[in-house]
């Protein structure tokens, strides 16, 4: 017993003096913009204890070499939201599907899937997330991530405080994202009510219905003035969707610090820009969400690279499988709404993106924020988007860098303690392979993600379940990728005539014998159904692109160490 005490003790000391050398790096220095040549990095204790040049390497410290290699700070997506998937069945007020999924179900599996999502954005180089809209149920799940070393730091509101509610989130208890302010009481009251869950801010959806935006923007008013001040006098900083000029105007008058979307009704004028760099208020774009819903609804959703290395493939399949939902009148709806609508969105989009020039260019602080969880804006492989659309509006390559880093911990005040390398900040870091100013692609080839201290490889970070590895072929199938659909299963994969007849023995052979995704220009292979037991998942699928009929087949996966190791396909 005594023995096992000692035991004990040895190992939680290890633990705490969990120490990490990092050898001869370049060190990006965000808030210098300049790349520090040769430096070591020492941390410990989850901090960063020391910088300089050949530092001393105490005992027992894991010593990882950066020569030729970038360190980053770790990066931030400074607008997500964990209540939402990022799949067809998330908002219920956009496109209505509960007849198909009750949304529920969809509640459930967004809580289910936290951690996957988690260790996604870790494995993507994204240290810290800020979930600016979440539920009560999700502030109690963010508490059990704190000390995890596979997770980032996540910052979170309470439900969105709202000026109009979507009546499909109504009633749904600690589970729903909204609360709708009538009067300044409950502005207050709603303030009060997260307080004992402890959200990192607090946040308010500002919006304005019909045609006369100032005036209907004023009127609610005094709601905002209530919650921003509420808020900090309980010491809470305040965020706000204002997708207007006039209601991020007024909210900014009242005290907002940080504004969620960019503004994309009307150009922004020089006054506009000094108020919000002189009030020191944070700016996220958001430039790809909006598309996103448009793609998806037009049934025109491209897979991208990096969707198959970091986005959850279970919401990402649900967002083709759109043109699988049986009452096709209500999507074709759908479709001809985008293709109606393409012009008008796209001055939206361009509104949006020469007012980002002007911000950033007048000083404002801009922080990389995707709204994650959208339907089509995936968590963790969005950010990439992001961040392309970024320097496609004019951002220089440090601009995205500090907009990606310090800015982020700027948007919820935490930039003492995150955000850049200097001694005592959190040890969130991102050693690349190539460096960052030269190129956005660089930003994701990632040799190491040193996560509160703790250095993990991306691929190892990552976990995915039976079903998840079922659903990862499934996505690669139907987006015609035939490496992606090949990346989930074991290199001595072995595939079967049930039961036992074997057809298809290692990769290579399954590489050849599955050309035809490359070849077969309608192929689209619809789930019916899925059972799944242990680490087998048993799929029902209709097949559609050869001839003009589907076929109808089942496909029984087994899987072994994270791979899938047999297929079986019943005649
Ligand atoms: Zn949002």
């Amino acid at each position: 017993m005594r023995l096992f005490l000692a035991f004990l003790l040895l190992l939680t000391a290890n633990l705490s003096q969990a120490q990490l050398l990092i050898r001869n790096a370049t060190v990006i220095d965000v808030e210098t913009k300049k790349l520090l040549p040769a430096q070591d990095v020492l941390v410990q204790d989850g901090r960063i204890a020391a910088i300089g040049k050949k530092l001393a390497a105490p005992q027992n410290v894991q010593v990882i070499d950066g020569t030729g290699k970038f360190l980053a700070p770790g990066w931030v997506d400074a607008h997500v939201h964990f209540f939402q998937s990022g799949g067809i069945y998330t908002r219920p007020d956009a496109i209505d599907l509960r007849k198909y999924k009750p949304y529920e179900d969809e509640i459930k599996w967004t809580h289910q899937n936290m951690e996957n999502f988690l260790r996604r954005y870790t494995s993507a180089g994204i240290t810290s997330v800020i979930d600016v809209g979440a539920t009560v149920n999700f502030l109690k799940q963010r508490d059990s991530f704190r000390t995890k070393g596979y997770a980032p730091s996540v910052y979170m509101t309470g439900p969105l405080l709202t000026t109009w509610e979507p009546q499909q989130f109504k009633g749904l208890k600690d589970d729903e994202p909204f609360y709708e302010m009538k009067t300044v009481e409950d502005a207050r009251a709603y303030v009060q009510k997260q307080l004992p869950y402890k959200p990192d801010f607090i946040k308010i959806w500002y919006i304005v219905m019909g045609r006369n935006t100032d005036s209907a923007a004023r009127k609610y008013l005094p709601l905002v003035q209530t919650v921003i001040d509420e808020s900090h006098k309980n010491g809470l900083r305040v965020a706000v969707h204002a997708t207007e000029r006039i209601t991020a105007q007024l909210a900014v008058e009242a005290g907002a610090d940080f504004l969620v979307h960019g503004i994309e009704d009307e150009p922004v004028d020089a006054a506009f820009v000094k108020l919000l760099k002189d009030k020191k208020v944070v700016l996220s774009p958001t430039l790809v969400v909006a598309g996103n819903y448009m793609s998806t609804f037009g049934q025109e959703y491209g897979t991208k690279q990096h969707d198959f290395k970091y986005a959850h493939p279970t919401p990402l399949n649900s967002i083709i499988d759109l043109k699988g939902i049986p009452d096709t009148n209500f999507t074709n709806r759908y479709k001809t709404y985008v293709q109606g609508n393409r012009s008008s969105a796209s001055a939206t989009d361009s509104i949006l993106r020469s007012n980002l020039k002007k911000l950033i260019d007048g000083g404002v602080i801009i922080a990389t924020g995707t709204d994650a969880g959208n339907i089509g804006t995936q968590h963790a492989s969005s950010y990439f988007d992001e961040l392309k659309a970024m320097k496609e509006s004019g951002l220089d390559m440090w601009q995205l860098v500090q907009a990606s880093t310090i800015n982020g911990a700027k948007a919820v005040g935490k930039d003492a303690e995150f955000g850049s390398i200097k001694k005592g900040k959190r040890a969130d870091l991102v050693l690349l392979n190539k460096n960052p100013i030269d190129d956005l692609a660089n930003w994701n080839n990632i040799d190491r993600v040193i996560n509160k201290g703790t250095a993990v490889k991306p691929d190892s970070v990552m976990r995915n379940s039976p079903a998840d590895l079922a659903d990862q072929q499934l996505l690669a199938y139907n987006a015609h990728n035939l490496e992606a659909f090949l990346a989930p299963y074991a290199e001595d994969v072995e595939i079967y005539t049930f039961p036992n007849k074997l057809d298809i023995k290692g990769k290579d052979q399954m590489r050849k014998a599955y050309q035809f995704l490359n070849t077969t220009p309608k192929l689209y292979c619809k789930l019916l159904n899925r059972i799944v037991q242990g680490n087998i998942v048993i799929d029902h699928e209709e097949v559609w692109g050869f001839g003009n009929k589907p076929f109808y087949g089942v496909a029984i996966y087994e899987i072994e160490a994270g791979k899938i190791k047999r297929v079986y396909f019943p005649q």
